[in-house]
């Protein structure tokens, strides 16, 4: 899977004013209800948001995503693992 986020550039933000934009984008996804499109819509305004704060915090994005998939794939294996064993631990 992939996502592509628009490259904004956030340099006239703080990190405080980016954080109040992903609170912000986060009450728009809650009052999107059910409205399937808009839930879309608003859950990706949300990572952009989300990618911004890093952004604006001097995060290298395209690190923390590598980490993060890394994360995710040792525990994927830690589950595969547990499942054979019948065992939760
Ligand atoms: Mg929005």
């Amino acid at each position: 899977m992939k996502i592509k986020l628009h490259p904004l550039d956030y340099s006239g933000y703080s990190v405080p004013e980016q954080l109040c934009k992903v609170l912000e984008e986060l009450k728009e996804l809650e009052m999107a209800g059910s409205n399937i499109e808009q839930v879309a819509e608003e859950t990706f305004d949300v990572i952009q948001a989300l990618v911004g704060y890093l952004i604006t915090l001097g995060v290298d994005v395209e690190d923390a995503n590598k980490k993060h998939i890394e994360k995710l794939e040792r525990r994927h294996g830690r589950v595969q693992e547990t499942e054979k064993q019948g065992t939760i631990s």
